[in-house]
Parts: C-alpha cells; sequence; structure tokens
C-alpha cells in the first residue's frame, strides 16, 4: 500500500519540461536521442525506481557541497554557466585550492561502475571541458562516489580548446537539424550502444526513419 502510494508520488511529480536549449549534459549523448526530446516524441515513463536514484544522488552531492563549504575552499555551488545562444548547465562547483581555480564535477554511481572505474568516463569530460570552457577556467576535477561503500575516486581535466571546439560544433549542427526537422541518423552500433539500451525513446527511435515523433508535434 505505502509502496504504491510513494511511486505514485513520484510519478505525479515528474517533471516533464519541454527542451528549448541545448544542456552540457547533453555534450556526448546520441544527437538522434536529443533530437526526439527538443520534438516531444514519444518516450518511456521514468519509473518511480529511477527517480529515487537520482534523487539519492542530489543528496550526496549536498553532503559533499556541505563538506566543502566547511572545509573553506572558497567554494561557490550551483553556478549556472554564462549565457549565451547555444547551451545551458550549471557546474557543482568552483573551488580554490592552493591558489588555483577548479571546477569540480560530482558524479555518483553503484558499487559495480565504481570498481571497475580506472579513467573519467568520456561523456563526463565532455561535460566538464565546456564549464573549463565557459567559465574560463584551466582545470577541473572530477570526483566519482560509490554510493554503496562511499569510497571516492578523483581525476584532474586539463582544459582543451580544440575538444570543446568540436563538441560546440556538434551542437551547433544538431540545431540545425532541429530547426530543419532533420532527423539525426541511429547511433553507428545501434542497438548494441550502451546509450541505446537506457534510451527512453527506443521504440521511437526504431521506428521507421521515426515518423512517429511526427505525429506529436502534428
Ligand atoms: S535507441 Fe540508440 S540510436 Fe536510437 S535514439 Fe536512442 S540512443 Fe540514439
Amino acid at each position: 500500500m505505502l509502496k504504491e502510494l510513494i511511486d505514485q508520488f513520484y510519478l505525479e511529480n515528474q517533471k516533464n519540461r519541454e527542451q528549448t536549449r541545448f544542456y552540457i549534459t547533453d555534450a556526448g549523448k546520441c544527437p538522434r536521442a536529443v533530437f526526439f526530446k527538443f520534438k516531444n516524441a514519444p518516450r518511456e515513463p521514468i519509473d518511480a525506481r529511477l527517480m529515487r536514484i537520482f534523487e539519492h544522488g542530489d543528496s550526496i552531492h549536498r553532503n559533499i557541497f556541505n563538506i566543502l563549504y566547511r572545509l573553506r575552499l572558497g567554494v561557490v555551488t550551483e553556478i549556472p554557466i554564462p549565457s549565451q545562444e547555444i547551451i545551458s548547465g550549471r557546474a557543482d562547483a568552483i573551488l580554490c585550492v592552493g591558489n588555483e581555480n577548479y571546477v569540480l564535477d560530482i558524479k555518483s554511481m553503484n558499487s559495480m561502475i565504481f570498481r571497475n572505474l580506472t579513467a573519467p568516463k568520456e561523456e563526463n569530460v565532455y561535460q566538464i571541458q565546456l564549464y573549463l570552457h565557459f567559465f574560463n577556467i584551466k582545470k577541473g576535477i572530477l570526483l566519482y562516489i560509490d554510493k554503496d561503500r562511499q569510497e571516492m575516486k578523483e581525476f584532474f581535466v586539463d582544459y582543451d580548446e580544440a575538444m570543446c571546439k568540436d563538441l560546440l560544433d556538434k551542437f551547433y549542427a544538431l540545431k540545425g537539424q532541429v530547426e530543419s526537422d532533420s532527423l539525426p541518423a541511429k547511433l553507428e552500433d545501434f542497438p548494441r550502444n550502451w546509450q541505446c539500451s537506457y534510451c527512453p525513446y527506443k521504440a521511437t527511435c526504431k521506428a521507421e526513419k521515426g515518423e512517429i515523433y511526427k505525429t506529436q508535434i502534428a
């Protein structure tokens, strides 16, 4: 009884915001999936369990912010990137250690993924690179937290101008496709790519040429 009521609460309170701008977290994501999001295409609903996992991740972030403040590392948290036409985003924190400014991005994950992590995930590097770019800061830290065992790993990232240019070029190209209603191709290794396994637009994507989304926006 209680379980159903709690699940229902999450489902009724889920935000289904229409996407009108790119987010830094879209960097490295399948362009076709991002396109579907812009077009408000049919998607599988987020289940209540997943929403609770996201919420748990948020509370881990808040705990770390609290410690950083107490360490007096010159911390500002949840800072939006300067406004410009293409992309929005909010860095977890900017801090100062040994007179050097760093952008901090915190990621939480389960023990199994954490244990196998020997380098930062590619999509996380893309995101922190864009934060470095928009804040004009040269160094970043990706802090990974094991949600189950509370262990941590950190990786330092140096600003890479060429990578940021490439990422922004891809956003501009996708913006053109969204505006011209030109559906991006499936990922080359569809459906084996890990993104396809978690993609809420799988059914829409599988449909020939993705016509389903057009009926939704008509
Ligand atoms: S199923 Fe795969 S290729 Fe299709 S939109 Fe989703 S992530 Fe992209």
